[in-house]
């Protein structure tokens, strides 16, 4: 069985204050790492995801289109990528990163601190609910789907 730590990080934050009824119904994700990274409102499998990567979209932002989640990311700002999609436009990435082990966890479509974009995308397979387990969607992309 992993080893599950307390949850003192994600208590001991000051900022984005969950309100009680929020609370109850907060899932909270780790890299595979282990290194906390996201608690959020709902869980990440029930969240939509893009047809282009296959990334889960989390909405920052309430619009006309819906209300925004409620979420904490901790995460540090890596490298920008540019990536060629195969309708032949490009699409800029700024990448967020597990602040211990640097992997990629996640991105926003413009540059800034994270929700500074109206979406925030999670890389399929990056996080885990389960401290210390590979989720089970790490290596969807090397199967092909049908
Ligand atoms: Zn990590």
């Amino acid at each position: 069985m992993p080893k599950v730590i307390s949850r003192s990080t994600v208590a001991s934050s000051t900022d984005a204050q969950p309100t009680a009824s929020s609370t109850a119904a907060l899932r909270v994700y780790y890299c595979i790492c282990g290194e906390f990274i996201l608690v959020i409102d709902k869980v990440l499998s029930a969240l939509p995801r893009r047809r282009t990567d296959n990334a889960i979209i989390v909405r920052a932002h309430d619009s006309e289109a819906g209300k925004a989640r409620v979420f904490k990311l901790n995460a540090v700002a890596g490298d920008p990528l540019v990536i060629e999609r195969q309708s032949g436009g490009h699409e800029r990435q700024f990448r967020l990163d597990c602040p211990r082990c640097t992997l990629p966890v996640a991105y926003q479509p413009t540059p800034g601190p994270v929700k500074s974009s109206e979406y925030l995308y999670i890389l399929p397979g990056a996080l885990t609910q389960m401290q210390g387990q590979i989720p089970s969607d790490a290596f969807d992309g090397e199967v092909t789907t049908a």
